[in-house]
Order: C-alpha cells, then structure tokens, then sequence
C-alpha cells in the first residue's frame, strides 16, 4: 500500500529511539540519518531532504528534546509537525469566486487522472449542494469526451460539449458563458493532456487561460510516478501559474515522494487527494493528516502531543520508574488516576493506543469522576503494608477496608481488580511509548 516503506521504516527509527531513557546528540544524528536515507528511499526531492533534516535536528537538539522525559516522543512530534509543514501546514481551500460561476481549469497530462479527478471534484461541488458544470476540451485523446458524457451522466452532471471538431479555447469559452447563462455556480474545464509536456500543449493552455480567467487552476499528478510528477508540477507551474495540485493514485504503491515534495519545490499546495478509479466525491487533501498517515500513528500523535501538555513530566517518569521496578502502589495509583484524568475520559484514551481498545479488563476501567473520591476513601482505609503489597489484601481485610471507607466489599474488590488491571495497562503502555531506563526495560 501507499507509504508502507516510509512508515515502515520511520516507525523503526522511532522505535529504536523511544527505547532510550536519555537521547544523545550521537542519537539524534544517527536517527536523522536513518530519516534521510528512508525519504531519499521514498524517492522524496533530494534538496527538500537536505533542507527538511536540517530543520528537525535543529529543533531535536535544542533543549524540546534533551529535557524530556520521553525524548522518542518528542522527536516523533517534531518530525510530524515538519512533515506537515512540509505538504504545506494547513489545508489549502478551493478559490471561490466573487462572482459566480468559479471557473476551475484542470491540467495534466495524459494518464494521470485528470477526467476521473474532473468528475470526482463535479461530484464533490454537486454534494456540497452547487450546481456544477463539465466542459469537455480534451479533443484530442479519443474517447475523452464520451469519458466525460458517461461520468457526467453516472453522477448527474450536465457536460458541455462541442465535439471534437472546434478548437478546446472555443470550447472552454462557450463552455463558461454556458455556465454563466444556465446558473451554474461551478464550471470545471477538462483540458487535453499530452503524453509529455511540449510547446502546442503550453500554447493552447495559456490560450484557454486567457479566455475563461480561471480561479483556480488545478494540476493533476500520478503520485505514483514520485518525482517525475513533482518536474512536471514545475514546468506547468513556471509556465502557467498554477493555483494548487490534486495528487491522484494515492491508492496505489506510490512511496511518498511526490505527496512530500510537491509544495516544497514548486510553492504550490496540495489542495486534494484522489484514490480509485470509481467516481466518488474528491477528497480535500490535509497535510496533518496526510503526515500521521505517514508516521503511522494515526490518533496516537494527538494523544502526545497532549500528554505533554499536560503530565507533570517528573511526577511521569518516576511513575513509570516505580512501574517497571514493580514498585507501583495504591497510592501511586491514586496520583497516577489524576494524571491520567488530565487527558481526557479514560476510555476516550484508550481509543487512540493502538491495540488498546482490544486490552482485556478495559470495560472495567471506566474512571467515573464521582468514584474517584470513593476510590480515595478506599484507599486511605488500607494500611501501609497493603498499599505497598495489594497481594495481602485477602478477604477479612477488604471487610475491614470497606467498613473504613464507608463502601462496600464489592467496591473493594472491584477496586483491586482496577488496580490490577491497570498494572497490567501501564506495562503495555509503557513499552509501547515511555523510555527504558538503566535497568535494561520491562520484562
Ligand atoms: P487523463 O488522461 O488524465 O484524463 O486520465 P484518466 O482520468 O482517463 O485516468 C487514467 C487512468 O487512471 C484511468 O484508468 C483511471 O481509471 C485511472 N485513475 C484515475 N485516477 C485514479 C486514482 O486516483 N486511482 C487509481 N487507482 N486510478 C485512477
């Protein structure tokens, strides 16, 4: 699938690095040149690499990293949010024009998706309850015109059509002044591709440009084709001032470098993402989420980046300290439950772990913020003794812990079980996100 390699290998460097307890600068390099090597492998543009390392080590080995508890999370954040300024930082909108109709002009060459993409984008206006129009211009390719009449028709889409005899300018004019007559508030212009670009192809382009006055302008790429999408971008985009890039055969194997260096080498956003052959509305393209599709991670870069936010980060790492010495107790428990409770509602958390929605005992770890205080009581009505060794606490002493904290057994015992289970929770996390420190690691 799409980006496997990349995240693949990211997650690798990622992984080695969240087992540090403390990051060198040593480790930060060596991780950084395990990034380069894997854009490069992505067929990413080799300057966008330079430049793109340059800004996250800089970053990395200032004192984010050094003074974090969890440096590998730290890292993880920053490459995210690089690789999301990368592709742009936030989604880059469709023009709309003052003056109805907006005039989209779709350019590409031949292969890349630009009819699929042009009846896509018609059905993502039509759904967003606009009334757009097609307009046939692609004379030259056979069949294009018949493509577009039989997409048009498939999602109920008027086409403007004026065969294949007049000139693709003439047509992209009466097509427009159709629109404007016929109260559509959209006209997409589908131009004719070539298969490489040359002088006519740019000529009849500029003409067309000329005439319709387009708000937007629109370059299709097979993303699949890396680089080479990302030259073609440039040369269309140094002659005719394009206004954003749909990337299309995302579906496909395509490894990540056209997605990643588009914006950076031509200036101009991505403004949709298209997958699949069949015509379904196009797909805004987001940057952010484009980057944690290609680190992996999915919900897993929200919940760090409020975790540091919000964890006392001395108070975390002796936590997590006492839970890989098994020194976790009752009352770290206590603390433990408020830290967590900053995040958020408990199960709401464990929703963004991967693989943690699936852990055993999760139902019973629902943290009602009115149980929190009887949970207390309950905890306060145990001895010393119990608090460090929850193993002791047989039957007669959870009657005498329930009739001190004003609850009952079951809670008691309920309690227990919570307790245990979140051991067993904490583990799991721990070696999924936290560092290992000297003692060599969970076992
Ligand atoms: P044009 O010459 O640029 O107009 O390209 P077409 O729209 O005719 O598309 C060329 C081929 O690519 C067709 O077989 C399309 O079905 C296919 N295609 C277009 N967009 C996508 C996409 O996003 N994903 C996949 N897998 N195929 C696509």
């Amino acid at each position: 699938a799409a980006f496997e390699g990349l995240t693949g290998r990211l997650q690798n460097v990622f992984g080695k690095l969240r087992g540090k307890g403390k990051v060198s600068e040593d480790d930060v390099n060596e991780a950084m040149r395990e990034v380069r090597l894997a854009l490069l492998e992505a067929d990413v543009n080799f300057k966008v690499v330079k430049e793109f390392i340059a800004k996250v080590k800089e970053r990395a080995i200032g004192q984010e990293v050094m003074k974090s508890f969890t440096p590998g999370m730290v890292i993880i954040d920053i490459v995210n949010k690089e690789l999301t300024e990368l592709m742009g930082g936030t989604q880059s909108k469709l023009a709309k024009a003052n003056r109805p109709p907006t005039v989209i002009m779709m350019a590409g060459l031949q292969g890349a998706g630009k009819t699929t993409t042009s009846g896509k984008l018609a059905l993502m206006l039509q759904k967003g309850n606009h009334k757009p129009l097609l307009v046939a211009g692609d004379i030259y390719r056979p069949a294009a015109i018949k493509q577009l009449q039989v997409l048009g028709a498939q999602i109920g889409v008027p086409v403007f059509s004026l065969g294949d005899q007049t000139s693709p300018v003439e047509i992209a004019r009466a097509g427009v002044a159709h629109a404007k007559e016929n109260g559509h508030d959209y006209v997409i212009v589908d131009t004719a591709g070539r298969l490489h670009i040359d002088e006519a192809l740019m000529e009849e382009l500029k003409q067309i440009h000329e005439v319709t006055k387009p708000d937007e302008v629109l370059l299709v790429v097979d993303s699949m084709t890396g680089q080479e999408a990302v030259n073609v971008a440039k040369s269309f985009h140094e002659q005719l001032e394009l206004t954003g890039v749909v990337l299309t055969k995302l579906d496909g194997d395509t490894r990540g470098g056209a997605a990643l260096s588009v914006k950076a080498v031509t200036g101009c956003p991505i403004k949709f993402a298209a997958t699949g052959e069949k015509i379904v509305p196009l797909e805004p393209f987001h940057p952010e989420r484009m980057a944690s599709r290609i680190l992996g991670m999915g919900d897993m870069l929200s919940l760090i980046e409020k975790a540091q936010s919000n964890i006392d980060a001395e108070k975390a790492a002796e936590m997590e300290r006492k839970m890989r010495t098994a020194e976790f107790t009752f009352e770290d428990f206590l603390e433990q439950m408020e830290q967590v409770r900053k995040l958020g509602p408990l199960d709401q958390i464990m929703e963004m772990l991967p693989g943690m929605n699936k852990a055993k005992g999760l139902k019973d770890l629902k943290v009602d913020e009115k149980q929190v205080g009887r949970v207390e009581a309950i905890v306060k009505s145990m001895t010393i003794a119990e608090k460090r060794k929850p193993e002791i606490i047989n039957h007669s002493r959870r009657r005498r812990i329930a009739a001190g904290s004003g609850t009952n057994v079951a809670e008691v015992n309920r309690l227990i079980k919570q307790f245990e289970d979140m051991r067993k929770m904490m583990k799991q996390f721990s070696s999924m996100m936290g560092p290992k420190g000297p003692k060599g690691g969970m076992k």
